[in-house]
């Protein structure tokens, strides 16, 4: 004891007293936070119950994690959870374990020259890259690809550009043609169309209040950010053009009912397999001149698309179509329809308890890829904030819920966008949180 006492001096003591009693009070602060884990608890149950048991069967190592599977780090209290962007961190899980499947090696000397050669619609596109894409989309059935031309554009947002361009009547006298789309529509819309304020084209707002004689173009989201809802061109008249973006359509957020086959139809890397950062979209293209028009704005802007981009693509979208026929491992949708069906039924176990929030209801319809009766399970959550709380964004905020308000969209701040494709643990940490609110 003397030796213990010659080694920790009062200084020492004291020292020791107070880190004790800081994590003391720490750790009772976190033990209250995690009272909420109760209504997490039951709601888990709930889920449980409620969950296919096929989802319960899979592999272990890519089973969906339960709430039991959260972090307790008392850090994470005063974290606040971004959802504000559609940052698809969940699908990391699935493409860890995949391994050296989708790894490639491009030598110094490869994807050295500026052209591709060999389509002449497109002169940047990679061959291997094109291949794939036809034979996800034949694999899936979403989308008609024979007839069409592909072209490759820097993630779609380059192709909204592009077929804005090559949709808008070229010369004078004509007005910028009015760019419209449904409320609530993607908030990069109006961003997107009036950054440069061009003279070919300009935002012309909500698709609803649309009443302008004459040409325009609308841009047709479906499955729609940030809603989720299944959409159609809304206005349908003779002078009108559609862009169809269709990032969504895939069979990890909505049934697929049939081969889309419009005149411009859009795809994203981003959110079919969640490479976001290899920045890559794709256009089908029923028309020649329009392809050859959208293909002149990506040389004219960016001289073409990364090389190295559509080859690591390419090698992605073959391991998904591979994944669908059994091929390799656990199927790429299978794991991904697994994982947004129980966020689904965990976020709508939650709001249903909490009685301030409510979200949109979906028809449940047959998916032609799934062969069975599915729900939409979008990439969004459209939470709207019942009651007295007009200002849901800030509200949210105020629990360290960072999310978009619904007046991005053109529609009420009574909704805000949140993102149902983050990371396990940031998605666990937010229906903890939104758990602790109560009416
Ligand atoms: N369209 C919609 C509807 C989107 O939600 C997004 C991404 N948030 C994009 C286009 C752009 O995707 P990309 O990453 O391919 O540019």
């Amino acid at each position: 004891m003397a030796n213990l006492k010659t080694i920790l001096s009062g200084k020492h003591l004291l020292a020791l007293s107070l880190a004790l009693n800081a994590s003391l009070v720490l750790r009772m602060g976190y033990d209250r936070g995690n009272k909420e884990g109760s209504c997490l608890k039951k709601t888990e149950h709930e889920v449980d119950s409620d969950t296919d048991k096929r989802v319960n069967s899979r592999s272990a190592r890519l089973a969906v994690p339960s709430y039991s599977s959260r972090t307790n780090h008392p850090q994470d209290r005063d974290r606040v959870i971004n959802l504000d962007y559609g940052d698809p961190s969940m699908y990391e899980r699935y493409w860890r374990e995949m391994g050296e499947k989708t790894t490639i090696t491009i030598p110094g000397w490869q994807s050295m020259s500026y052209f591709s050669g060999w389509s002449d619609v497109c002169w940047f596109l990679e061959a291997e890259f094109a291949t794939e894409v036809v034979r996800l989309h034949n694999a899936v059935g979403n989308a008609v690809t024979h007839g069409t031309h592909i072209v490759v554009g820097t993630g779609s947002s380059h192709l909204i550009m592009a077929a804005l361009y090559a949709l808008s009547p070229p010369h004078p006298p004509h007005q910028p043609i009015p760019v419209v789309s449904a409320t609530p529509y993607y908030s990069s819309y109006p961003a997107m169309v009036d950054l440069q304020r061009s003279g070919l084209y300009k935002w012309g707002g909500s698709a609803e209040s649309f009443e302008e004689e004459g040409p325009y173009i609308e841009l047709v989201t479906s499955p729609n950010n940030p809603d989720g809802s299944e959409r159609r061109s809304l206005i349908n008249r003779s002078h009108g053009l559609q862009i169809h973006d269709l990032a969504y359509y895939w069979p990890q957020y909505t049934p697929i009912s049939s081969p889309a086959h419009h005149h411009v139809t859009l795809f994203s890397l981003s959110k079919c397999t969640g490479h976001a950062g290899t920045r890559i979209g794709w256009a089908l293209v029923r028309d020649r001149e329009v392809a050859m028009k959208m293909s002149k704005f990506i040389e004219v802007s960016t001289i073409g698309v990364s090389k190295d981009s559509q080859l690591r693509a390419a090698r992605i979208l073959r391991a998904v179509s591979e994944s669908c026929q059994g091929q390799r491992g656990e199927s790429f949708f299978g794991f991904s329809h697994n994982v947004m069906d129980r966020r689904w039924k965990q976020l709508r176990a939650v709001v249903a308890r909490s009685g301030m929030f409510s979200l949109p209801r979906f028809s449940p319809s047959f998916c032609n890829f799934s062969r069975r009766v599915v729900e939409p399970r979008p990439a969004f959550a459209w939470l709207k904030c019942e009651g007295d709380v007009e200002d849901c964004e800030t509200f949210l905020r105020e629990h360290k819920i960072k999310g978009r308000s619904g007046r991005h969209f053109g529609a009420s701040p009574k909704y805000v966008r949140l993102s149902m494709l983050d990371s396990d643990e940031n998605f666990t940490l937010f229906l903890d949180r939104l758990c602790s609110i109560q009416s």
